[in-house]
C-alpha cells in the first residue's frame, strides 16, 4: 500500500489510523532518512492508541514506554546504537514477542533480530513534488487493516 501526504498534519492522521486499528503483538518498522517524518508518525499512533503523554524520540534511551492506551506501547529509536547487544540488554523480545504494539524508528539498524512478521513502514521524500510531499509505503498489514 502507498500513501502520499502533503504535510505533518497528514502523515500524523495516518498514524492515528493505523494506531486505531493497531492489534495486540504487532511490530511496526519503520525506516526512511532523518527529518522524514517517523517521530511525527508515531506521535499519530501514540494518539490513535489513546496515548495522552507528549512522544517524542527518546535521545538516550533506545525505548520509551507508553502505558496509558488501549494497549501498551514501546517506541524504539535505534538511530544511535552501536551494538545489538544494546538490545539484548534491553530485553528486547519481550517486547518484539509480547502483547504490546511495538514501533521502532531506524528498524534497519537492527535488521538481523526483527520477528519474521513485522508490518514495515518505509517514508521517503521526493525532491521534485515539494518540501511537505511524502511517500509512505505500508507492507504487511491485512486487508481489512488497511482501508
Ligand atoms: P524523523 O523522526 O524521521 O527524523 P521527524 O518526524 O522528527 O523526522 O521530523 C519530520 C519533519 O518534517 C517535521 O519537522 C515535520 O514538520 C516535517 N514535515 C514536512 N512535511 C511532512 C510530511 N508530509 N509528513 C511528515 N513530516 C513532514
Ligand atoms: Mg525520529
Amino acid at each position: 500500500m502507498m500513501i502520499e501526504t502533503n504535510s505533518p498534519e497528514e502523515t500524523f492522521e495516518l498514524g492515528v489510523r493505523i494506531g486505531e486499528k493497531a492489534l495486540p503483538g504487532q511490530v511496526y518498522t519503520l525506516n526512511g532518512d532523518l527529518g522524514v517524518g517517523k517521530t511525527v508518525f508515531t506521535q499519530g499512533v501514540a494518539k490513535g492508541l489513546g496515548i495522552l503523554e507528549p512522544v517524542n524520540s527518546p535521545t538516550f534511551t533506545i525505548i520509551q514506554e507508553y502505558e496509558g492506551g488501549r494497549l501498551p506501547f514501546y517506541h524504539f529509536d535505534v538511530y544511535r546504537i552501536g551494538d545489538i547487544e544494546e538490545m539484548e540488554e534491553i530485553g528486547y523480545d519481550d517486547y518484539f514477542f509480547g502483547q504490546g504494539i511495538c514501533l521502532i524508528e531506524w528498524a534497519e539498524l537492527i535488521e538481523e533480530i526483527l520477528p519474521e512478521s513485522v508490518i514495515s513502514i518505509t517514508i521517503e521524500k521526493d525532491p521534485e513534488k515539494g518540501f511537505d510531499y511524502r511517500r509512505i509505503t505500508i507492507q504487511g498489514l491485512k486487508p481489512e487493516e488497511a482501508d
